[in-house]
């Protein structure tokens, strides 16, 4: 029996699962323990109506149990949504484990969590997420075949971070097109925020393009080391939020569309990779769009990734990968045009196309 609620804050955390604020009618959630390796992990399976939940698992170092669980709850119907829009047969699942992946992660762990995934029966495919990386896919794939992202020498697609980066220029492109008229992104002003795996490869994709790229990351060294690659600036005020640009691309964190952020933004475009942008869906869309600002969904202009991973299930090769990838162009272009024309946020008008795919299968089943 509840007989205190320490405050307000604590409310939504009376129901353990089915009653959390993240939970959004999940099929399946998983809770794996193994006192002999120490794994404390978190399956979510959102919704398999179009193919088995895909979704990367991450590792990392939870302040509490509630966190990691509102984490997996958030991921897995994210990816639902991701793959639905993208036209994969795939559901949407995540996987998170408990723990510092520099200092907690063994084999005897990640071989453990793998055996778990492997009790799911092909129900949930496993895949790298922050914390995790292709050498640890790799040893999964030794105890079980319900995992994607393994290096190329053992077969698989290798690393999916440039063909994110690809995806999202191409998001940005089609943003550009329907802003500006045009998608030529020379001399355009482009703020990268997060130069990291997928960062840098967009980086790479502007500068070559001509754009004119404004980088920042809260590390030092890799900031020095980009800007001398690929002759763009380093971004040294106090407020990239409030400097006047076409392009944001947030690469970094989710959440930084807030309630802070969103009046200072003085960019006309925002595309970029990080998952989640909008700390509020509805509430921060409609003020971007009350603001003329073009938002391009995140879960569909970041979707290279699990284009990439998925030609390892479907066994379609580099070119397929490309030609889906060169679609987020197309797909971005159709949201923004469906969001003006209903008058709704461009996320809502994504994630209408979405479930809408996910009920006509339903529906046929
Ligand atoms: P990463 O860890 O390689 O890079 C993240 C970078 O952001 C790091 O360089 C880090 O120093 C920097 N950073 C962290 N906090 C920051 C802050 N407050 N301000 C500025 N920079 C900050 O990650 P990644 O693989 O490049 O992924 C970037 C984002 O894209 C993540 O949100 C990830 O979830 C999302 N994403 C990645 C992929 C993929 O294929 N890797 C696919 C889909 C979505």
């Amino acid at each position: 029996m509840i007989t205190e609620v320490v405050n307000t804050k604590e409310l939504h955390k009376i129901d353990p699962v089915f009653g959390q604020l993240s939970f959004d009618n999940h099929e399946q959630i998983v809770f794996c323990n193994d006192k002999d390796t120490g794994l404390k992990a978190i399956i979510g399976i959102h919704n398999t109506v179009l193919g088995p939940a895909l979704g990367g698992t991450r590792m990392w170092n939870y302040a509490s149990e509630w966190d990691a669980l509102n984490d997996v709850l958030r991921l897995s119907r994210g990816m639902t949504f991701k793959s639905a829009i993208t036209g994969l047969n795939l559901g949407g699942g995540k996987a998170v484990i408990i723990g510092d992946a520099k200092t907690e992660k063994t084999p005897e762990l990640m071989l453990r969590f793998g055996e778990f995934v492997h009790s799911l029966s092909g129900k949930y495919i496993t895949a790298e997420d922050v914390g995790m990386e292709t050498k640890d896919m790799d040893l999964v794939r030794t105890v079980t075949p319900f995992v994607t992202g393994i290096s190329e020498e053992k077969g698989g697609a290798g690393n999916p971070s440039p063909i994110t980066a690809y995806g999202v220029f191409m998001g940005m492109k089609a943003a550009a097109k329907y802003k500006f008229g045009t998608d030529v992104l020379e001399d355009r002003v482009v703020y990268v925020q997060g130069i990291g795996n997928v960062g840098e490869s967009l980086v790479e994709n502007l500068s070559d393009e001509g754009a004119k790229v404004y980088i920042s990351d809260i590390n030092q060294e890799r900031l020095e080391e980009v800007r001398d690659k690929y002759n763009v600036e380093i971004y040294g005020g106090r407020n990239l939020y409030t400097e006047e640009m076409d392009i944001y691309a947030p690469c970094a964190l989710g959440a930084t569309v807030n309630d802070t952020t969103v009046n200072q933004i003085n960019a006309k475009i925002i595309a970029g990779a990080a998952n989640n942008q909008l700390a509020d869906e509805q509430k921060h869309g409609m003020m971007l769009r009350e603001r003329g600002i073009v938002y391009a969904p995140d879960f569909l202009i970041n979707a290279g990734g699990i284009i990439n991973v998925y030609a390892e299930l479907e066994d379609y090769g580099r070119q397929e990968i490309i030609r889906k990838t060169e679609n987020i162009y197309n797909t971005t272009l159709e949201i923004l045009s469906k969001a003006e024309e209903k008058g709704i946020t461009t996320h809502q008008a994504a994630l209408e196309i979405a479930e809408s795919r996910i009920e006509a299968r339903k529906s046929r089943k």
